[in-house]
């Protein structure tokens, strides 16, 4: 498992990878999830173990709907100055929070909260998760707006893109509304949708 940080989309050309950071959240999860099914999308969710404690049969219906799962800490602390051991003491406990909601469930990436990766890459990898970072981020925590959030997306989408988005965290109904419309225009424009390059 290497412990280099990947940024990149599966496929060669005009290949994005759509990955979403701070759930699970009920209500824009869900409504998420069946976006990602009625456009066939298969994207990351990097969970928060504070969350998925929470809510526990929204992270059943992200697997249950064939998407990745990833950890994305306990309780999103900056990691930066932490040793290498509380972070593992985190990143177990955050995995061992969503084995409890899906026995068994394969968690391949890590990112750190913030990107403040810290010593956080190479305890991910050495728990067998691979560090997910990402090469476009649209601001849709402020959040901006629907129509600003798609404008950033199509205006910044590069080739082999992973892109930063959240379904957590607030309210991200924003988030949801801004791919269900920049997927059709995307793949208009002969786009598609992969998981990274792992
Ligand atoms: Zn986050």
């Amino acid at each position: 498992m290497g412990a280099d940080i990947l940024d990149t989309a599966r496929g060669g050309g005009r290949t994005v990878s759509l990955t979403f950071d701070d759930g699970p959240n009920p209500t824009d999860t869900l409504r998420l999830l069946g976006v990602l099914r009625r456009h066939r999308i298969a994207a990351v969710f990097l969970l928060c173990g504070g969350q998925v404690e929470a809510h526990p049969e929204v992270v059943r219906r992200i697997v249950a709907d064939g998407h990745r799962l990833g950890n994305h800490s306990m309780h999103h602390d900056d990691m930066t100055t932490w040793s290498a051991e509380r972070i593992e003491a985190d990143l177990r406990e955050t995995n061992e929070a969503i084995r409890r909601a899906v026995p068994g469930a394969r968690i391949r990436y890590f990112r750190a909260p913030y990107g403040a990766w810290g010593a956080s890459p190479g305890v991910a990898a050495a728990l067998g998760m691979r560090p997910l970072g990402w090469r476009l981020a649209v601001g849709d925590w402020e959040p901006p707006g629907t129509d600003e959030l798609v404008r950033r997306l199509l205006d910044g989408v590069t080739p082999g893109a992973v892109v930063l988005l959240h379904d957590g965290g607030g309210d991200r109904s924003q988030s949801v509304a801004a791919v269900d419309r920049v997927a059709p225009v995307l793949r208009a424009r002969r786009w598609r949708f992969t998981l990274p390059a792992d």
